[in-house]
């Protein structure tokens, strides 16, 4: 019998990104260059892995990328495991990679792993960990211990939840981590190790609206608040503030936000990169307990940009109402 017919089915979806980047005219920079198949053509090990099909989806900076064409990436992923995938993996840009993955896993309903990677050297540079990072990646995405996990991030032999992981350096080779939750796994002589048994998934259903915005900023010392009185009159329906330490504002801030929140869902996180926000700690004017009170939301330890990402798709799906029992399970 033909070996490869006895190799897991495995699809590789390529959306662009530095792990796709190759340097064009001497002097320009690197752009996404690189198809699927290319991707493989350096990386023949694989074909010993698992039957795996390809597809370039975007060749895009993952800046570019957008909630549509995530959604049309979940529905081709989608498509794939109904038609017999036994594990998916994408490659993108590592820019917003943490919140592509944690879109994503909010929304793959199935046992079977969904892996992302990237990379952060280009293609052309010397010392470019694409191939390695695809290898750990397809290697994670065939164990069957990574079943039920959903979105995983692998990228420097490591192994990230979708919802825990934050990319922390703008060039360095580690720059991911999964602040206060560490790594989910890694990877060793090929083979995926995890520290811990998977925890229980909740996904939620495609959101049926896809028009509406939901804004993110953040505080900052002696911040106006002219941009942040303007969210409502600028149509947007939900907002999420980067807030200070653990999820605090100015007492100018916490009134405006009080007002907006009487219109549409507001989420307070922490912008310091890691850890949760206060619960009922601090008595301030923009302090936890007044926030609350107020009707604001407290993030718990998802950052502000997943925290954008939850409500989006609550909001698509009208179930606002949701979003406490999201939020308490990362208090
Ligand atoms: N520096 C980025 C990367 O690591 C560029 C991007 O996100 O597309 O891929």
């Amino acid at each position: 019998m033909n070996d490869k017919v006895c190799l897991p089915r495995l699809s590789l979806g390529c959306l662009g990104g530095t792990v796709s980047m190759q340097s064009g005219l001497p002097g320009h920079g690197v752009t996404p260059k690189l198809e699927g198949r290319e991707l493989l053509a350096g990386l023949p090990l694989l074909g010993s892995l698992a039957q795996i099909s390809t597809a370039t989806l975007c060749l895009l900076p993952s800046a570019s990328l957008s909630f549509q064409v995530m959604l049309d990436v979940l529905s081709w992923a989608r498509r794939e495991v109904e038609g017999g995938a036994q594990a998916v993996v994408l490659t993108q840009g590592t820019d917003t990679l943490e919140e592509s993955a944690y879109f994503l896993d909010l929304l793959w309903p199935f046992d079977v792993p969904l892996v992302v990677t990237g990379a952060m050297r280009p293609a052309s540079h010397p010392g470019r960990d694409g191939p390695a990072n695809l290898l750990a990646a397809v290697q994670v995405a065939l164990a069957v211990e990574s079943h039920g996990r959903g979105v995983l991030v692998v990228l420097n032999d490591q192994i990230h939840l979708a919802a825990d992981v934050r990319k922390t350096a703008s060039l360095a080779m580690a720059a991911f981590e999964s602040p206060g939750w560490g790594l989910e796994g890694y990877v060793v002589e090929g083979r995926a190790i995890y520290r811990r048994p998977p925890a229980l998934r909740k996904v939620l259903p495609l959101p049926r609206g896809r028009e509406h915005r939901v804004a993110l900023l953040e505080t900052c010392l002696d911040a106006d608040s002219a941009l942040l009185q303007s969210i409502p009159t600028l149509g947007y329906e939900g907002l999420v503030v980067g807030g200070f330490g653990a999820g605090h504002v100015s007492a100018v801030w916490a009134e405006s936000m009080a007002r907006i929140a009487q219109d549409m869902p507001v989420i307070v996180a922490t912008r310091t990169g890691s850890g949760p926000t206060a619960r009922a700690t601090y008595g301030f004017a923009g302090a936890e307990i007044d926030l609350v009170s107020k009707g604001l939301h407290m993030a718990g330890d998802l950052c502000p940009r997943k925290c954008r990402i939850l409500l989006w798709l609550l909001i698509g799906l009208d179930n606002q109402a949701a979003l406490p029992g999201w939020l308490a399970a990362r208090q």
